[in-house]
């Protein structure tokens, strides 16, 4: 059997750890598996590189961003294998060009293109553990590339999905997907299973349990995933195609405070406003998310909208630089401090009353929502970012979902 196990940032974090995970996955390999080790960067490396680099440079150049970043997981991958050697086992440490993982250009947030597998598949012909660096990868040019943050869950599933793996575990600091995040909700509920549709939902809205790309290609490329504690040996949630159970109402709560809202008031009321402003976002890859436009007025008209927290400078800068000529307006406003929380859930579908319960459970904790964005299997809405355990927790428990 071929297994591709992942192990984030606390899960290596120190060397007491480091060993623990070695021992995993010692464990597999001696009962004949051929095992394929994905690793994160230990602990908070990443964002410790991150501010490091702004230290020397507040708007560092994207490509050796990557560069540097790429540092943090080839740390990890060799300190393991050097622990598995010392408990005796053999073992190979390589990085995406070694392996040469092929991603697009686009630094700090690359998408995997391909894999090569015959360095890895060799190496597992000759009985080592192959331990490979999450998040990066390499260009055309081979310059490196990182995945975005939490990228190394996609790595793994990417293997997965390469290699034909029989299974992919990916093994974090809690016990499974749970119905919102254990650290800020009290009675938060392990899942046994999730569907990929629900999942991808949850991952996409802020559940950063898992990379919502990992999912999307879980999807894809039908890998089944396990999401469990590096910690203990408890069972974990499968993240599958169909559950067994009948679809809950609700599958969990989520939230991003990595939202700003942006505000261009006053533009001319007339065709193409909104293309215009849209097309110049997107020929700089940024993502726009809740889009809310308000009715003419005296021939003007505001298009509001959230875009990640960490692209909201650059989009007022692109803005401002349209406002003399394509994007006439009278204003650009920037938050920075909101909050998106969702619900998910596939029942939804099929019960009207979702939206309107999850604004009670907001109205009872005096939670003001500032936009509404719904889909067939979720409400969005966006709050003051100071308000979000409070309104996680009240979501949370008006729909029962700490209840079996
Ligand atoms: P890793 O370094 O292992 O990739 P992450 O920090 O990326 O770990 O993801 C695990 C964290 O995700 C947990 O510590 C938890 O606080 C958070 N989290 C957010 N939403 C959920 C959820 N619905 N279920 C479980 N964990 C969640
Ligand atoms: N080390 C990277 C991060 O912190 C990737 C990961 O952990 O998945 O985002
Ligand atoms: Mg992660």
């Amino acid at each position: 059997m071929l297994v591709v196990k992942k192990f984030g940032g606390t899960s290596v974090a120190d060397k007491e750890r480091i060993f623990n995970v070695a021992r995993r996955c010692i464990e597999d390999y001696k009962k004949g598996n051929d095992v394929v080790v994905v690793l994160s960067a230990m602990g908070k490396m990443t964002d410790a590189l991150l501010a490091q680099a702004k230290e020397i440079n507040p708007n560092p150049p994207k490509r050796e961003v990557d560069m540097l970043l790429t540092v943090g997981e080839q740390t990890s991958v060799a300190l393991m294998s050097m622990a598995m050697d010392s408990l005796g086992v053999p073992s190979i440490s390589l990085n995406a060009f070694q392996v040469a993982m092929h991603t697009t250009s686009a630094y700090g947030n690359a998408r995997l293109k391909g894999i090569d597998t015959d360095r890895i598949r060799n190496e597992l012909e000759a009985r080592k553990i192959v331990i490979i660096t999450g998040f990066q990868g390499i260009d055309k040019m081979d310059n490196y590339t990182t995945l975005g943050r939490g990228g190394s869950d996609t790595t793994a599933v990417a293997l997965a999905a390469a290699l034909k793996a029989d299974q992919c575990e990916i093994y974090t600091d809690v016990d499974g997907v749970y119905t919102a995040d254990p650290r800020y909700v009290k009675n938060a509920r392990k899942l046994d299973e999730i569907t990929y549709d629900e999942m991808l939902d949850l991952a996409s809205l802020g559940a950063g349990v898992l990379h919502n790309r990992s999912v999307e290609m879980a999807k894809k490329y039908g890998v089944q995933l396990v999401v469990r504690s590096s910690l203990n040996t408890s069972e974990g949630t499968v993240v599958k195609e169909e559950v067994s159970m009948e679809k809950m109402l609700i599958s969990g709560v989520a939230s991003d405070k990595n939202t700003a809202l942006i505000s261009v008031i006053g533009l001319e009321d007339r065709p193409g406003v909104a293309f215009k402003l849209f097309h110049h976002l997107a020929n700089h890859n940024i993502n726009v998310d809740i889009i809310l436009q308000s009715i003419g007025r005296d021939g003007t008209k505001d298009i509001t909208f959230t875009v990640d927290e960490d692209n909201a400078d650059e989009t007022v800068e692109i803005l401002e630089r349209h406002r003399s000529g394509s994007l006439k307006c009278q204003k650009i406003e920037l938050d920075k401090s909101v909050a998106k929380v969702s619900v998910v859930g596939a029942g939804m579908m099929s019960n009207p009353g979702v939206a309107a319960k999850m604004f009670e459970a907001l109205y009872d904790v005096g939670v003001n929502i500032k936009m509404i964005s719904t889909s067939e299997i979720r409400v969005t809405i966006l709050i003051d970012e100071g308000f979000t355990n409070k309104a996680m927790n009240a979501v949370h428990d008006i729909f029962n979902l700490g209840e079996e």
